[in-house]
């Protein structure tokens, strides 16, 4: 293939995946930021790729099945870059977005509640979720609407995020501590981030899965994987060609794994995983509630 055509191979599918407009993925080609093997930038930082990853982590258990038109995680768009990544939050989720990501201690559930170490902070007018040692940041967007509104306390809640707005609480070290694990776990952990922080920076391809209803499901395993399903939507061989062609499962440099032995749906990197999963039914029970009815409890919740 000629290397016009693998440009530009990589330029659409970097486009499609993570919806940077076209013309910039093919700038991004011709300086050879993205390739046919790599087509949307990768973090280059673990801190980067950490924090992204912890967020993917944290929304996927967040919004499980409720989203709204198709937005797995809550985000529409991103705009990845070497060094930073800018989210495109969906219009109607995205305070909850942000509501979900700040650190808080839950009494009631006995712990702490999103990404230790996440601070707001505000950068040119906009904001910025950065980490609290400043080496990882995302910078989030709301596409239309009102500003971006940082989350009231609530009863029952500590908000750590506001109590210790420059270094890391107490609270927030065995969370941080468990997601690094220990020396036995570092290969697969450093995989997992690279994976998961993959997926976040690919929300046009990971939003496939919900075209039918609007939401699908979406859960971890603790700290180790995500996995997402659905019904009615893409088929699952579909939905991992796919993403295997954006580079989901490209071995990055620094990481040295045998290929792992795959099962349909299972999209390994070394040993970490995410799983897609297309149910054999229809998740909506007809005899008891319309797609339009259940669309608008789930809206309901969100503009409360
Ligand atoms: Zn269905």
């Amino acid at each position: 293939m000629s290397k016009s055509s693998n440009r530009e191979r990589a330029a659409k599918t970097c486009a499609g995946a993570s919806g940077v407009p076209l013309g910039r993925c093919r700038k991004w080609a011709r300086e050879g930021l993205i390739s046919p093997h790599q087509p949307v930038p990768d973090a280059s930082t673990k801190p980067q790729r950490r924090l992204e990853a912890f967020v993917v982590n944290t929304l996927a258990n967040t919004f499980r099945d409720r989203q709204l038109d198709g937005s797995v995680l809550g985000i529409n768009k991103a705009e990845p870059s070497l060094d930073s990544l800018e989210l495109q939050l969906h219009p109607d989720m995205a305070n909850h977005v942000i509501a979900a990501l700040l650190p808080r201690v839950d009494w009631e559930y006995g712990g702490l509640k999103g990404v230790p170490g996440l601070r707001p902070r505000e950068r040119g007018g906009h904001l910025v979720l950065e980490d609290v040692s400043g080496r990882a940041a995302l910078r989030v967007f709301q596409p239309v609407g009102e500003r971006l509104r940082l989350p009231q306390g609530r009863r029952g809640e500590l908000a750590v995020w506001r109590k210790s707005p420059r270094r890391l609480h107490g609270s927030e070290e065995p969370d941080l501590a468990a997601w690094q694990g220990g020396s036995r776990e570092r290969e697969a952990n450093f995989a997992r981030d690279y994976l998961l922080s993959r997926m976040l920076r690919r929300p046009r391809l990971l939003n496939r899965v919900a075209k039918a209803h609007g939401f699908a499901n979406s859960y971890t395993h603790g700290y180790s994987d995500l996995v997402v399903e659905w019904c009615c939507a893409a088929s699952v061989e579909g939905m991992t060609s796919l993403l295997r062609r954006s580079g989901l499962t490209s071995q990055p440099t620094g990481l040295v794994c045998a290929a792992s032995e795959s099962f349909p749906g299972n999209l390994d990197l070394g040993p970490s995983r995410v799983v897609v999963r297309r149910l054999p039914q229809c998740t909506i029970p007809y005899d008891l509630i319309s797609e339009k009815e259940l669309t608008a409890t789930h809206r309901e919740e969100y503009l409360r």
